[in-house]
């Protein structure tokens, strides 16, 4: 083989090994990088064990769910998932259980309406909805996504019935910003001490919608396009 050849050959098996690489990581039309197969997201949870989406209610004792995509009972008259699962990663699975800790001497729990949401599904819920201030962003990508945002409310532990808040969950109004204070003192008392335990654990309310909470401790993680069937 003359020299010329072997350094041909030489880069294009370099090219080769590089593109296989990216095309498990391409980024999609918006230019997000998405990670959207199994094999892909358990190298990274090889690489950091952080990484893992973890259920909730393995690190969160008597947590209760009421996954509402998970039904046909949502602001998109749609089931959006085929099975009802509350995924996070698992510092945010930790977090969590302090503040279930917490909760729980207050004779109160919380109960999770949504956790980690497949990329794909985001993009579905916009192309039903496609309103900029509420909605998760196809272009952006939800926290959702990425496995460190919650959407959630206090129950009280005896009677089993949500506490009293400003707007249903998913409710797209004025009245759903944490900041709204035109509601009786009982509702907003309830709204403050959910952000405030919250906020102790480290997580933060979104701004337009008080059952929203982003675990800001956390560091970068990826965008997920695994469905929970996937991650059983
Ligand atoms: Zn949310």
């Amino acid at each position: 083989m003359n020299k010329q050849l072997f350094k041909v050959l030489v880069q294009l098996f370099l090219f080769v090994g590089l593109s296989s690489a990216n095309a498990q990581y391409a980024a999609n039309q918006y230019g997000l990088k998405v990670i959207n197969s199994v094999a892909h997201y358990k190298k990274t949870v090889e690489a950091d064990a952080q990484h893992a989406l973890v259920k909730i209610q393995d690190y969160v004792p008597n947590i209760m769910l009421d996954i509402k995509y998970a039904t046909s009972q949502n602001v998109f008259y749609t089931q959006l998932y085929k099975i009802p699962a509350a995924f996070v990663r698992l510092p945010v699975a930790k977090a969590l259980a302090s503040v279930q800790e917490d909760l729980n001497k207050q004779g109160l729990s919380l109960k999770i309406y949504d956790a980690y949401r497949p990329y794909s599904v985001t993009c579905r819920m916009f192309e039903m909805l496609p309103d900029t201030i509420y909605m998760g962003l196809p272009w952006q990508g939800s926290r959702h996504n990425r496995g460190i945002a919650l959407d959630l409310t206090l129950v009280d532990l005896k009677t089993k019935q949500e506490l009293r808040m400003p707007t249903p969950f998913d409710a797209l109004v004025y009245a759903s910003h944490p900041e709204f204070m035109q509601l009786p003192a009982k509702i907003i008392e309830n709204r403050e001490l959910l952000k405030a335990v919250m906020q102790k654990h480290g997580f933060k309310v979104d701004p337009v919608e008080w059952w929203h909470y982003n675990y800001v401790s956390a560091t970068t993680f990826e965008l997920l396009d695994i469905p929970f069937e996937a991650l059983e």
